[in-house]
């Protein structure tokens, strides 16, 4: 039902049927859950909420597609911030040494290599908590957003909070989507983070939505939360305005050093009911599986991806932590009949893209 394939230009394109997919999407995206009514949802026995994410996911993405993304870290450490869980923080005494804003080039260098490896988006991470003061480091980031662009893939950006003209700039340089994540629900988060508020998050994720960049929004699971917290920070990004483009499950890699450092690892089951309670509330939504990942089996994996996950980080590293790499990832796949998706076949993300001809052209049909 889901999936018309268009050839436009060199490039193949399979995507969800305009006006159908757009129908059942407005019809099935909810802005107004009640925190009751999600944590119903997460507390249903995890075999049924499986299958009702399950099914829930078919209607609205292809089960057969994962979305292949690397994450490059181009400025590390050194951050004034005290999330408690990151060895970039230069709070906590951490094995992370602070460096400058990598070069140009050599970002350029790692986005050939993921798109040679199949990623069709590349995240790039910096540890600041703002840009301010940072003009020329700016203008090499917007730089490498356009040069990523051009490479024809999805480019993504993590740099701490934006103003609403930083959003536009960013945008204008072609940027697909900004990652800012709100970690975990309002009433954990300060126990977590206490040198920027809530708040101040949900500002850059408004701006970044209304300059038109799609948004990258989830949390971390481990963090020392509760159900009620997970069903809390599911409940803040369902409620925005748009549901964010991509919804990342991080589950915790403690670094030893940081004040979460003895955490207990979160436990599989809950991760599986987070992302399929995510998937049934926010049916449009990209679930990433994202750091953790590589502690779980093939299994595991794939029990996640029934589940409603359908996009992963993949390459040499994460912005700190391991990762799984390419080839062990494509064997995965293979096993498990799953391949990757074309840049821009979501059509949320596509239908932000007008200056692009060859969505132009599909938008209309
Ligand atoms: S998560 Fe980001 S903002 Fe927080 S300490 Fe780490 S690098 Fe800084």
């Amino acid at each position: 039902m889901f999936r018309s394939v268009a050839t436009l230009g060199s490039r193949s394109l399979a995507r969800p049927l305009a006006t159908h997919a757009s129908a059942a999407a407005a019809a099935a995206t909810r802005h107004t859950w009640r925190k009751e009514e999600i944590q119903k949802i997460y507390d249903t026995p995890l075999l049924d909420l499986i299958f009702r994410a399950a099914s829930i996911h078919r209607k609205h993405h292809d089960p057969s597609k994962v979305q292949l993304c690397t994450l490059m870290n181009i400025k590390t450490g050194g951050c004034s911030e005290d999330c408690a869980y990151c060895s970039q923080s230069s709070r906590y005494s951490t094995p992370t040494k602070a460096s400058k804003l990598v070069d140009v080039e050599p970002v350029l260098e790692e986005a050939r290599k993921a798109k040679a490896n199949g990623s069709t988006r590349f995240c790039m991470g910096a540890a600041w908590r703002d840009l301010s003061g940072r003009k020329r480091g700016f203008e090499k980031i917007l730089h490498m957003v356009r040069e990523v662009r051009g490479m024809g893939m999805e480019v993504c950006t993590t740099l701490g909070m934006l103003t609403p003209e930083q959003a536009r700039q960013l945008k204008e340089a072609g940027l697909t989507a900004y990652n800012h994540n709100l970690d975990t629900s309002r009433e954990f988060y300060p126990q977590v983070i206490t040198t920027r508020s809530f708040d101040e998050r949900l500002q850059t994720i408004e701006a970044v939505r209304e300059a038109g960049i799609s948004v990258c929004s989830g949390g971390i699971l481990g963090l020392g939360e509760s159900d009620s917290d997970r069903v809390g920070l599911i409940w803040e990004v369902a409620s925005m305005p748009e549901h964010p483009e991509s919804f990342p499950v991080n589950a915790l890699v403690p670094i030893a050093g940081t004040p979460l450092e003895n955490n207990e690892p979160v436990r599989y089951h809950t991760l599986l009911r987070t992302i399929a309670t995510a998937r049934i509330v926010m049916p449009t939504t990209i679930i990433r599986l994202a750091a953790g990942r590589n502690e779980l089996t093939d299994s595991e994996q794939a029990m996640c991806f029934m589940a409603g996950a359908n996009a992963v980080f993949t390459g040499e590293k994460m912005l700190t932590t391991p990762c799984s790499p390419w080839d062990e990832d494509k064997a995965m796949m293979d096993r498990w009949g799953l391949e990757g998706m074309q840049s821009f076949e979501q059509k949320r993300l596509a239908d932000k893209e007008p200056s692009l001809p060859e969505f132009a052209d599909v938008a209309q049909s």
